[in-house]
């Protein structure tokens, strides 16, 4: 009946689960401890629901752990209060206190407990459920004993313990071994078994993981226990991150040697679709096809997009601001849509205004490129930086005076941290510095060896061997639980002793209303002095990012006691490649707070690393 049992600490590290086909339920937990948890919202109704689950949930708040039960939420299961509170006991009764973070990545051996927690219950339930009815044969119990039975043997599978619910691959598609007859529980179960498979394996194929691989491949072949490369545990390795619904080998298939050399020199721009261009070039081609197609093109500029609500504006007049205003207002909600912030579009809409005012109402086509270009210098202002942050110039300033360049980045849970700190560690890679990466995430399970695997796919790109001898990038990591930011003074000792180039400092995600954490960050940020402090955000959340991004400015202002605090010089947009035209982030957080978007993350390889361009932003604006 129940699909997974979780117990996890307040925070998301994981202790135990029921099983290891959970990766199907990472997601749901996941939102759960995000939405509800995290934020302490609507905690009382210990029941939440996404897509087709349903969770209920219990919190300890003696011991900040929560006991969850994920299950179809068109089942209702009635003993799921008296079940969480006896695993409650149970697990108390067995660990007593959970106090040091250190204990967090103990082994918590609970199967058995559960299975007799679980069975008590079940049978609890049956006796309620089936009262009125006086008469029940010897074989009736006998099948409801066998049910349990068949869970057991489940249970007990060893390759099911203590996996990462995310990493692990969904159950193998053999039944079990049973040779006897199979009851209609089993069937049901073995139903809902293959269900669960199904819905694993197509979260695998969605859009923004990428091309299937061996790692995949081999995941058909049948469940493995994880096995951490270089050291580490699948125990220690237990995580509710969403960004570990695919498996890590799956995220970065591409340490594929093709990259090597692709990202030397400069951040390449992001790509613009450029209709001049092509409208020029066919123009002065002569061809005829290509001409219709300009035209056609011409066509679509007027029927739809932006430019498209100037259409009427045409003739031999002087343009009034009244004569604009209606295209000007549809011009604002267009821009509003492709996720810019009111404020903004408003703005924007003035600037277009003011150079429009007065002039003479030409063509169509005349009026569109007067649009574009007044939306184009406004942008350029946007997303012009303040301060022109050169990170190759700094970092080789650095190394002329003998010391490691520094960067921390931050941000919330799940937005890219670690992942485009890769990306720009490869970068750098590529341009011939070497790297040590700081793992001052020292909170999430998992996040250590996130970054290792990293590290090694890093040093297989750019051996030792094609660097003069020189490893191109190193770990420094201290495990969970300890001062983040002790550990990223004593890499940034171990860099500036060992001669490293540039440190990349890694954080947990955290919340931009989460005070102790915000100090901390401001603490890390403080008694190390980095060069710089890059603030990661999704591209895909829109004015949310906004938030966060004037929270944790605020937040590094206000805790930090120095006169002059080091608040965040720039940022990393991520996830520009599943925003389609939506390019309104990018404008927004430029705006709002003045800092340059100093990378923007455009995918899930090494190489999807670009650097912010007006033109591209100018052209998704007009669509
Ligand atoms: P962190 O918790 O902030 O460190 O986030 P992670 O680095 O673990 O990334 C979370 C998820 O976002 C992972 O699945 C990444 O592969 C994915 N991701 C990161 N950057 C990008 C990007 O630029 N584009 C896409 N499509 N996915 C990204």
């Amino acid at each position: 009946m129940l699909d997974f049992v979780v117990i996890f600490t307040k925070g998301g590290v994981v202790l135990w689960n029921s099983n290891a086909s959970g990766s199907s339920f990472a997601s749901c937990i996941n939102s759960l401890i995000r939405g509800v948890i995290l934020e302490e919202r609507n905690t009382e109704a210990k029941y939440f629901e996404e897509d087709h689950l349903a969770v209920q949930f219990k919190l300890d708040n003696e011991l900040d752990l929560v006991y969850a039960a994920v299950f179809q939420k068109v089942i209702k299961l009635s003993y799921l209060d008296g079940f969480l509170t006896e695993m409650q006991l149970a697990f108390k009764e067995k660990f007593g206190s959970i106090p040091s973070a250190e204990r967090l990545s103990e082994e918590y051996d609970f199967d058995r407990e559960y299975r007799r927690v679980l069975s008590a219950a079940e049978q609890e339930s049956a006796k309620q459920v089936k009262a009125p009815k006086t008469m029940r044969s010897f074989n009736e119990s006998q099948k409801s004993k066998k049910t349990v039975a068949s869970m057991l043997q489940d249970d007990k599978k060893p390759v099911e313990k203590r996996v990462n619910i995310q990493e692990s691959p969904p159950a193998p598609s053999s039944a079990s071994p049973s040779s006897s007859p199979r009851s209609k529980d089993d069937i049901i179960a073995e139903s809902r078994r293959k269900m669960r498979e199904k819905l694993g394996s197509s979260k695998k194929t969605s859009p923004v993981d990428i091309k299937p691989t061996k790692a995949a491949a081999s995941e058909k072949a049948g469940k493995k226990p994880r096995v951490w490369d270089l050291g580490g545990s699948s125990k220690d390795a237990v995580l509710l991150d969403r960004s570990k619904d695919a498996p890590e080998d799956v995220q970065y298939q591409n340490i594929n040697s093709d990259l090597v050399g692709t990202m030397q020199g400069v951040i390449p721009d992001l790509d613009v679709e450029s209709e001049d261009e092509a409208d020029y070039q066919a123009e002065s081609s002569g061809d005829e096809e290509a001409e219709q197609l300009v035209q056609s093109k011409t066509n679509k500029r007027s029927g739809g997009g932006l430019l498209s609500y100037f259409k009427g504006i045409v003739g031999a007049k002087t343009m009034t601001l009244a004569d604009l205003q209606p295209a000007l207002e549809k011009m604002r909600d267009h821009l509003i849509s492709k996720n810019v912030a009111s404020e903004i579009a408003v703005k924007l809409c003035d600037s277009v205004a003011t150079s429009l005012e007065g002039k003479q109402m030409g063509t169509f086509d005349s009026i569109a490129s007067q649009v574009k270009e007044a939306l184009t210098q406004s942008l350029v202002r946007i997303l012009s930086p303040k301060r022109r942050i050169d990170i190759i110039r700094d970092a080789l300033e650095s190394k002329r005076n003998g010391r490691p360049y520094t960067i921390i980045f931050c941000g919330v849970n799940g937005v890219g941290k670690s992942t485009n700190l890769a990306k720009i560690c490869f970068w750098l890679i590529e341009n011939d510095f070497n790297v040590l990466i700081a793992a001052c995430d020292t909170f999430r399970a998992g996040a250590v060896e996130q970054l290792r695997t990293h590290t090694r796919h890093l040093n297989a790109l750019h051996p030792a061997a094609k660097h003069d001898g020189r490893t191109m990038v190193q770990l420094y990591e201290k495990g969970y639980g300890k001062d983040a930011a002790g550990i990223a003074m004593e890499a940034i000792k171990f860099a500036n002793d060992t001669r490293v180039d540039v440190v990349l400092v890694d954080t947990a995600g955290r919340m931009q209303d989460n005070e102790p954490l915000m100090r901390s960050l401001s603490k890390l940020i403080k008694v190390n002095n980095p060069d710089l402090v890059l603030f990661v955000g999704e591209a895909l959340v829109g004015n949310e990012a906004v938030d966060q991004l004037v929270k944790f400015n605020q937040s590094l202002a206000d805790f930090s006691s120095n006169e002059n605090p080091h608040i965040i010089d720039g940022i990393v947009l991520t996830k520009f490649d599943t925003i389609d035209d939506k390019v309104g982030a990018a404008i927004s957080m430029t705006y709002i707070t003045g800092q340059p978007i100093v990378f923007v993350g455009t995918g899930q390889t090494y190489a999807d690393l670009k650097a912010i361009n007006v033109n591209a932003v100018v052209n998704s604006l007009m669509k």
